[in-house]
């Protein structure tokens, strides 16, 4: 296999979808080698079968706004693979979304879970619905009319949705309530659920908990303590909230927040107290970033990423492609020592090989952000044997998923000067078990 010509071929028969064609790239140019000592792989055209997702969805989705008027919006489902168990990613929902964000995040996804451990495939959906601005019955009419198409392709054993951009606790009660009425069946088809109906606990933590714990082994190499660091987050939705909770319990000082509009830096430190309120800020009114910087008195930089500001760690917790080259220079200048991504996909090419070419510590999502579908596939196990775990046993998996992930991270993407090349880590242990599964249940 040579990458190269892999990804001319996909580029040429799926053109215009520059996120699909950069997750891909990453992950050739890192098991090119590994791969080509596997002539059977070749034989099977196994690259092809892992680039190219086995079924995608799309459908034309109707609802009616509070004032009568009727919209429609595109869905899709992504699925990826299902060798190593039921398909499983979130639904996304932003007027950004299209099938190259979605067929790149379905393939990151496939191989994000197999680096968990647990039994799951990979896939993704969502639509481009623009969840801004809507009333919560707009937002529940939308969600039904979604579910409406959808329901007959996912199911416990089939394929399992969760949450992403613009898919909260919310969206996903929306989603089960429909999914159960039309499949007539209460089972465990969605994660991130409510506690009230078999959502597990730490759930909602568990993406940025994770990504903490994660940073947590990498500083341990390096014997860093994370005490009084200062740190960068950016976004501030689900990922971004439990990132700075996790932080500020260790007593790290995260220093900013972001959403699409701009960005906050506090250089007294978010505390857990301005936590509360950007929880509420953001999860109840729904407002904006800027309104935390009119109440606490900060600085406010509108259009902007806060990559230019001084600090120890960054934690990129918003989108795709938010840090670019520049940024990461200037994230290097500033001397920061660490990088651990929240986000999927946050770092372009040009991004990870400035911190790489620097030596920082780096984690790609795909490892720093899996405890968000570790915790969804403990809530699985929980669903399927119908009982919950306490919050400690949760955190306790969650540590420890963490903490492998890690290490098979430095087994595999260790390089010959030390320099523990996580991306090649990561991409070489998530693709290698998916392979091997594949390999196994023969040319289907
Ligand atoms: P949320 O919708 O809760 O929050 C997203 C945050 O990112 C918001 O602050 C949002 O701002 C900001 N954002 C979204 N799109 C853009 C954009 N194009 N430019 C600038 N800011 C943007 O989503 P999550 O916190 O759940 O997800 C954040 C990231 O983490 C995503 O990349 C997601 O794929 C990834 N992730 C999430 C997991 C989870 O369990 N939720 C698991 C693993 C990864 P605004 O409100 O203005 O849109």
């Amino acid at each position: 296999m040579k990458a190269e010509l892999v990804l001319e071929d996909l580029k040429r028969r799926f053109p215009n979808e520059p996120e699909y064609h950069q997750a891909v790239q990453e992950v050739l140019e890192s098991i090119e080698e590994v791969y080509n000592q596997h002539p059977e792989f070749e034989k099977a055209n196994l690259i092809e079968r892992l680039c190219i997702p086995e079924r995608i969805f799309s459908f034309r989705v109707t609802w009616v706004d509070d004032k009568g008027n009727t919209h429609t919006n595109m869905g899709y489902r992504i699925q990826h693979c299902n060798a190593i168990g039921p398909y499983k990613g979130g639904l996304r929902l932003h007027a950004s979304v299209n099938l190259s964000i979605l067929k790149f995040l379905a393939f990151e996804q496939t191989f994000k879970n197999s680096l968990t451990t647990l039994p799951m495939g990979g896939a993704k959906g969502g639509s481009d619905f623009n969840p801004k601005g809507k009333s919560s019955a707009e937002v529940m009419r939308f969600c039904q009319a979604f579910m409406l198409e959808l329901w007959r392709n996912i199911g416990p054993d089939t394929d399992v949705p969760a949450g992403d951009i613009g898919v909260g606790g919310r969206e996903v009660g929306y989603f089960f309530g429909m999914y159960k009425k039309l499949a007539r069946e209460f089972t465990g088809t969605f994660t991130g659920k409510g506690l009230t109906f078999g959502g597990s606990l730490i759930r909602p933590e568990a993406t940025g908990y994770g990504n903490v714990y994660f940073l947590l082994e990498m500083l341990k190499t390096q014997n860093i303590d994370i005490k009084g660091k200062k740190c960068l987050v950016s976004g501030s939705g689900n990922v971004a909230q439990y990132t700075c909770e996790k932080l500020i319990e260790l007593g790290a000082i995260p220093v900013t927040l972001s959403d699409s509009n701009g960005y906050i830096y506090d250089p007294e430190g978010i505390t857990t107290e301005k936590l509360e309120y950007v929880k509420e800020l953001k999860e109840l009114y729904r407002g904006r970033i800027s309104e935390y910087a009119e109440t606490y008195g900060c600085k406010y930089v509108a259009n902007a990423r806060p990559w230019g500001e001084k600090a120890d760690i960054a934690l990129p917790s918003a989108t795709q492609n938010e840090i670019n080259g520049e940024d990461a220079k200037k994230i290097v200048a500033n001397g920061i020592i660490a990088v651990s991504e929240g986000a999927n996909m946050p770092s372009t090419p040009e991004a990870i090989e400035v911190f790489q070419q620097a030596k920082i510590l780096y984690a790609p999502g795909k490892a720093a952000n899996a405890g968000g579908v570790s915790v969804s596939g403990l809530e699985m196990t929980q669903n399927s044997e119908r009982i919950s775990w306490s919050a400690e046993e949760v955190d306790e998996k969650l540590k420890s998923i963490m903490q492998n992930i890690h290490e098979n991270c430095v087994k595999y993407g260790t390089e010959k000067d030390g320099y523990v090349n996580y991306v090649k880590g990561a991409n070489i242990a998530g693709f290698m078990k998916v392979a091997k599964a594949v390999m196994a249940q023969g040319i289907v």
